[in-house]
């Protein structure tokens, strides 16, 4: 596998590409991307890259979880061709001005607790198709919403690439796989099960109850594209988690 840190250094493309964009931290729901890349792809490139775009000022950016050469070790096991980290100012230099706005779909949900985040996640995703040229990329279900976000940009500016979505890997405990579990301190991380558990009654009242001792963001039923989902956001001391079920439809 090779790392590359600049555009420069990315190998001109042979066959079918496939890319995963990331921010690190990998854990089995990374993974299930990867080998899903792997399927169906001659060259699988994934990057790696904590985009500040998508933090607000008082989210988790600086402490967010890193650990290159454990993510670079697994990403060669799950047989990553090209690794692309970039320093920040590789994909943001100096005089950066343009931005994507998805429209009223950034605003929703996730969007009215994290203003500027979708805009955040359709820029990079933007820069990273127009500098990886997949023929397609992969993201999961977990974040239902972001996948949404990726399918508009890709149909609204006419990107042509397939965005394939891979179902949510868990823990044995039901709580989805992120990044951010390993800020839960074991009492913490015994409180959020009440996540996973409450939306596999795919009943918003009988979700709304089972989570009556968090500090939920929101509970929703969401149709994304004729997908229709129940999402929730929870706090759990200073972490936040995102999880969705579907109620309905395949992937679109
Ligand atoms: P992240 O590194 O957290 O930005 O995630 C990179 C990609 O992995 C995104 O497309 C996520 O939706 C996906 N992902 C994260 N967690 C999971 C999971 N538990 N199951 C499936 N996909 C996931």
């Amino acid at each position: 596998m090779r790392i590359a840190r600049t555009i420069a250094e990315l190998p001109a493309s042979e066959g079918r590409v496939g890319l995963v964009p990331t921010m690190g931290a990998f854990h089995a729901g990374h993974l299930a991307l990867f080998a899903a890349a792997r399927e169906e792809n001659n060259l699988v490139v994934a990057s790696l890259f904590v985009n500040p775009a998508q933090f607000g000022p008082s989210e988790d950016l600086a402490r967010y979880p890193r650990d290159e050469k454990r993510d670079a070790q697994l990403a060669e096991e799950a047989g990553v061709d090209v690794l692309f980290a970039p320093p920040a100012d590789e994909m943001y230099p100096e005089g950066y001005a343009t931005w994507v706005d998805v429209g009223e779909l950034g605003r929703r949900l996730e969007g009215e607790f994290r203003p500027d985040h979708f805009r955040g996640v359709a820029t990079v995703c933007l820069k990273l198709f127009n500098i990886v040229r997949p023929d397609r990329a992969y993201f999961g279900q977990k974040d239902a919403q972001q996948a949404a976000v990726v399918k508009q940009l890709v149909r609204d500016l006419n990107l042509g690439l397939d965005i394939r979505i891979v179902p949510t890997v868990r823990d044995e405990d039901g709580l989805a796989l992120s990044s951010r579990n390993a800020y839960l301190s074991p009492e913490e991380r015994a409180a959020a099960r009440a996540l996973p558990k409450a939306l596999a009654t795919r009943d918003l009242q009988q979700a709304e109850h089972l989570l009556a001792d968090l500090d939920v963001d929101y509970l929703e039923e969401a149709n994304f594209n004729g997908q229709r989902v129940l999402a929730a956001a929870v706090r759990v001391g200073r972490t936040r988690l995102i999880d969705n079920v579907v109620l309905e439809g395949e992937t679109p």
